[in-house]
């Protein structure tokens, strides 16, 4: 039982890279381009979730 951790939905990322400007934790990376978020680094600070443009990042469920 953890906080809830960040999650990309890939169908709605545009790529834009914003949301891996603002991740202090560097939680997130670009993979096979969409961002996907490191659950590991991940400390729900939801600033990339304020951040992302077009609401691709949310909460993901436990
Ligand atoms: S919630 Fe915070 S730590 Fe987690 S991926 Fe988003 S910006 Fe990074
Ligand atoms: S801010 Fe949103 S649209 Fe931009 S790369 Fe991150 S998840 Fe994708």
């Amino acid at each position: 039982m953890g906080k809830p951790k960040a999650i990309v939905d890939r169908e709605t990322c545009l790529a834009c890279g914003g949301c891996i400007s603002v991740c202090l934790q560097d939680a997130i990376s670009m993979i096979a381009s969409k961002a996907s978020v490191n659950k590991e680094k991940c400390i729900s600070c939801e600033i990339c979730i304020k951040t992302c443009p077009v609401g691709a990042i949310s909460w993901e469920e436990d």
